[in-house]
């Protein structure tokens, strides 16, 4: 799969050889699902020639799904169909149709959350959504492990806040009452990154009256685009939205995607009529 002279591969048997190992090798290539690592390689030169590879294969302490009355929370190792499978009864609906657009679908049973959250200067279907959930992060090295909201994940120009010998180890998704839940995603982008785009939604409609939206675009750069005035705005209006409503808040979305960085013209228009459409059709769910 990997072209040039053969890696060293580690092969660690638990968490703390794990740990261990990333410290000794802080410049080893993490290796999950590996389907990101495969599809980027022809573009990324440490993706491409990697030195030394750590496998995340047999460290079964991030291989579980667990609940508890408050949240889900999922190992970074575990592969989206196991996810899909474990999770069927509670996972956000948003988060589901996310994971399960992944294609071909064997990739699935490789595939982890983990993988998708730390592909290098790009935000894939995972992030936007897991911030909408309000999902916090455990990133773990030796001697030390800590909790971080989505947003603390990456810094403003993109970059994971990883520290040397540091990796995501668990994702926690709070249990809310979500009523809407909602993915879409353009083109891939493993094919072309100019023309992918994935939008998705999460929100609360009580007696046709928004009380929580939150909508995020990714999948174009390492930023993800969101509006959390925009979201205020619509909070407490029925629906479906009136004309002007629906024309303020259009106003308001093709401003912030105006002004993202890193976003093709293609995107963009593709950016405004999902969300033209999307609070077009809104309405309160069955
Ligand atoms: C044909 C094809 C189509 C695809 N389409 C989509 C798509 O439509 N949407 C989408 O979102 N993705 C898509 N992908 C990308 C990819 O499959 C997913 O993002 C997947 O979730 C990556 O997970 P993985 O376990 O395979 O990651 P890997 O490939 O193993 O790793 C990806 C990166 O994350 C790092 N990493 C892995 N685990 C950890 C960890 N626990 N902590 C820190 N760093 C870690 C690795 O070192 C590497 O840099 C596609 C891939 C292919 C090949």
């Amino acid at each position: 799969m990997l072209s040039g002279i053969a890696p060293r591969v580690f092969l660690p048997g638990n968490m703390a050889e794990l740990l261990a190992i990333y410290r000794q090798n802080p410049n080893a290539l993490l290796w999950a699902g590996g389907t990101a690592i495969g599809g980027l390689r022809k573009n990324d030169p440490q993706y491409a020639r990697p030195k030394k590879i750590i496998s995340l294969a047999m460290v079964s302490e991030i291989a579980k799904v667990s609940r508890t009355e408050r949240y889900l929370e999922i190992g970074a190792a575990v592969p989206y169909n196991k996810i899909l499978q474990v999770g069927q009864h509670v996972l956000p609906s948003a988060l589901s149709q996310g994971l399960s657009l992944l294609r071909p679908m064997p990739l699935r049973n490789l595939a982890t959350l983990g993988g998708n959250l730390a592909v290098r200067g790009l935000r894939l279907n995972a992030y936007p959504i897991l911030l909408l959930l309000d999902a916090r992060i455990e990133l773990r090295r030796e001697g030390r492990n800590r909790w971080i909201t989505m947003q603390r994940l990456f810094d403003r120009a993109g970059n994971p806040i990883l520290d040397s010998g540091e990796l995501i180890t668990r994702i926690r998704i709070p249990f809310e009452e979500w009523d809407l839940g909602y993915f879409r995603q353009i083109g891939t982008p493993m094919n072309d990154l100019r023309s992918s785009l994935s939008f998705c939604c999460t929100g609360k409609i009580v007696k046709a009256t928004v009380s929580d939206l939150r909508c995020a675009f990714g999948t174009f750069s390492p930023l993800v685009i969101r509006n959390r005035e925009l979201e205020a705005f619509l909070s407490g209006k029925k629906v479906p939205f009136t004309r002007k409503e629906r024309e303020e808040a259009l106003a308001m979305m093709e401003k912030t995607i105006a002004e993202s960085p890193g976003i093709s013209s293609f995107q963009k228009n593709r950016a405004r009529e999902l969300f033209d459409w999307f609070i077009h059709v809104l309405r309160e769910p069955d």
